[in-house]
């Protein structure tokens, strides 16, 4: 039985998220169920304020949007909500990941293999770097 599951939610795919609502619902029956977005980081050039740093969303506001997409995509699956956790974070997200499965002692997490639309026997690279570093069983839903 899973104790700690983290579901990492790429937000601008919503329908993905959507693809691993059984195996979600399947495997966390009494888990604490962690699901995590992860905003990339800002172009370095602009992170360095040389360009194009009068347009960059004020951060704040960025994390509050994701939070509440996050949030809308948490609300399709039927886990009680004492048992959910919403995290949002900045970062390459393959390294994120990896570091909120070790901070919250993942002990399952569950990722979707890859974008729609892309050939099937692929391995999205997100996906492929969990598989490949998770200290941790790591479900790949396609
Ligand atoms: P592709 O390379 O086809 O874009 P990915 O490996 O990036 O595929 O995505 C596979 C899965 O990885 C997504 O469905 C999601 O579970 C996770 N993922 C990808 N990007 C993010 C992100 N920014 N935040 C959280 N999870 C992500």
């Amino acid at each position: 039985m899973y104790r700690s599951v983290l579901v990492p939610i790429d937000i601008s795919e919503s329908d993905l998220a959507r693809q691993l609502i059984p195996q979600v619902e399947a495997h966390t029956k009494a888990a604490k169920v962690h699901f995590l977005a992860v905003i990339p980081s800002v172009p370095f050039y602009a992170s360095m304020g040389l360009a194009y740093s009068g347009e960059l969303p004020d951060r704040n506001g960025l994390q509050a949007k994701a939070l509440q997409k996050l949030e809308e995509i948490v609300k399709q699956f039927t886990i009680p909500e004492g048992r959910v956790q919403t995290h949002v974070v900045y970062g390459p997200p393959k390294d994120q990941i990896l570091k909120v499965a070790e901070a919250v002692s993942a002990d399952l997490v569950i990722i979707a293999s890859h974008q729609p639309g892309i050939s099937t026997y692929l391995l999205g690279s997100t996906a492929a770097a969990v598989v490949r570093h998770a200290h941790c069983p790591v479900l790949v839903v396609r």
